[in-house]
């Protein structure tokens, strides 16, 4: 088994050193195969000098240098991108992730596809970032239905394939377990040491939280209706249509039977917009059951993914 570890670094030039050292220490001791691919997020401090000095003295590392800071989710896609190991290990570069947890991590993924981290005893400041974490981590297990404690923690094992088949966007590796999940990819989580950040500053802060949810609501609609918009939109818009064609159909036996007048009656105003928002949505699902097909037929993107195929002999 081949292990490459991938590192998003942004400004973090006092730990890269060290970071390195108890890195390769933990996988020499080991007795691995290994490759550690740093990704360097556009830093504009001396991160990028130091990993050059660190890949001149050892050769296995690789060296990845982003152009400007595209993210940490953009900076993970790279490193999965050139990691040719048979497992992808992926950890913060700061030092609150411990590369002692690896091997334990290692272990099991011979018997499963992905192993995320918990950051049990988590050692980050309360109201702006364990708070929220708390919330989204129960709000993302709720409407992803992939039960895990701890979605944030960086620290994760993947099969190769289970990576090679993601495409990330946004903010979305924290959702790579649901995502991949969906696949029928074999999850495990395990404890691991967290601890409070020593050196360089967090990149983060509340406004993350705002972020993680938005992405929350696309993956919940790709994973549940990304081939099928229209069951998504239709019940809605024929509830909504429906609602507003007995309204008007009321409103309309009252003016012709009891000659009311329609004019200065408010429940005309809700019946037509009632149509109006069923016909729209309706015409939503179509529009994005259109929109999938030239998705997945553009890009050859199949509706199932492989696990296995044995046989056939001939090509
Ligand atoms: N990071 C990155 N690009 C960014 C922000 C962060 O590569 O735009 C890296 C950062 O250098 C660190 C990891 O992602 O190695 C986690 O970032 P941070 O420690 O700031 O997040 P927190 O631990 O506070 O959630
Ligand atoms: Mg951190």
């Amino acid at each position: 088994m081949t292990v490459s570890i991938v590192v998003p670094l942004y400004n973090e030039d006092e730990n890269v050193d060290i970071l390195h050292e108890k890195l390769r220490q933990t996988l020499d001791q080991a007795g691995l195969e290994y490759e550690i691919l740093y990704v360097d997020d556009g830093s504009t401090d001396k991160t990028l000098s130091k990993l050059e000095e660190i890949q001149a003295k050892d050769k296995k590392v690789v060296v990845l240098s982003l152009r400007r800071n595209f993210g940490q989710t953009a900076a993970f896609a790279a490193g999965f991108d050139f990691a040719r190991g048979d497992v992808v290990v992926t950890m913060d570069g700061d030092l609150q992730n411990d590369p002692g947890d690896i091997p334990k991590m290692l272990e099991l993924i011979k018997t499963h596809d992905l192993v995320s981290g918990w950051r049990k005893k988590r050692k980050d400041p309360f109201f702006t970032r364990r708070l929220p974490s708390i919330l989204a981590n129960w709000v993302i297990s709720k409407v992803t239905g992939v039960k895990l404690h701890d979605y944030g923690c960086s620290l994760k094992a993947y099969r190769r394939d289970v990576i090679k088949n993601l495409k990330l966007y946004g903010e979305m590796h924290r959702f790579i377990p649901a995502v991949a999940s969906w696949y029928g990819v074999r999850v495990a989580e395990v404890e691991t040491t967290h601890y409070p950040r020593l050196r360089g500053k967090s990149k983060y802060g509340l406004s993350r939280t705002v972020k993680v949810i938005l992405d929350l609501i696309t993956v919940k609609f790709l994973q549940s209706f990304s081939t099928k918009p229209l069951q998504f939109f239709g019940p809605i818009g024929l509830l909504s249509g429906l609602l507003g064609f007995l309204i008007s159909l009321y409103l309309s036996i009252e003016k012709i039977f009891l000659g009311k007048p329609l004019g200065g009656r408010p429940l005309l105003l809700l019946g037509v917009l009632l149509i109006i928002v069923g016909i729209q949505l309706i015409g939503m699902g179509l529009l994005g059951e259109m929109l999938v097909r030239v998705y997945h037929e553009s890009q050859r993107k199949p509706i199932y993914v492989i696990k296995k195929v044995l046989g056939p002999e001939i090509k």
